[in-house]
């Protein structure tokens, strides 16, 4: 049987996002293993997360400053705004480097199922952002699953009769395609092929 400091630890790291409580158990052992060399450096990083990483007022990025660092570019297109589910998807699309606009974290997706309704998201935020700034185009960036696409209908509705242009990332998005599993090739030919909605 396992001590005590160990099933808490493995406890704490089978909450994370694709880790059970049996890789929880292996990552464990893997750092007791490495105590010496690996896990000073990753008490170290989550040292960091804690003290210095915040969420950007304006986009909902996380960085180490606020608004964060694509929000304060002078150099990226305020008048383009494109709109992702979590953080997650906007590195992977800014990892791509094609985008030359600024980003709108929703915070997830519209889901009945999961009772996520349209308040639970930042679209009351974005609609400030978009009537109050210069925007022309709006790039909705949302995963190609039912949800996702639900989502992107949505907004595109709430942005009806509104002088911005709406884009939607290409088909060619595999249909459950989750953006931050798709490498950098296909998220760029989804982007640089947006197509208009409606
Ligand atoms: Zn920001």
């Amino acid at each position: 049987m396992a001590s005590q400091e160990i099933e808490a630890l493995a406890g704490a790291l089978a909450r994370l996002p694709g880790l059970g409580p049996r890789s929880a158990r292996r990552a464990v052992l893997w750092l007791v293993k490495r105590r010496e060399s690996d896990l000073p450096r990753l008490l170290e990083a989550l040292a960091m997360v804690q003290e210095l990483l915040v969420e950007c007022d304006i986009c909902g990025n996380v960085d180490t400053k606020n608004p964060c660092g694509i929000c304060s570019d002078p150099r990226r297109d305020a008048r383009s705004l494109c709109v992702v589910e979590e953080v997650s998807d906007l590195w992977a699309l800014d990892r791509s480097k094609l985008f030359p606009g600024r980003y709108h974290v929703l915070g997830g997706r519209l889901s009945a199922l999961d009772g996520v309704g349209p308040e639970d998201l930042a679209i009351g935020s974005l609609l400030t952002r978009i009537e109050t700034g210069d925007v022309d185009e709006v790039v909705l960036a949302m995963n190609a699953t039912l949800e996702g696409q639900t989502t992107a209908h949505y907004i595109a509705e709430r942005l009806e009769g509104r002088p911005v242009r709406i884009t939607q990332l290409a088909h060619g998005l595999p249909v459950g395609g989750e953006l931050d599993y798709l490498d950098e090739g296909t998220l760029a030919q989804a982007l640089r092929a947006r197509r208009p909605v409606g």
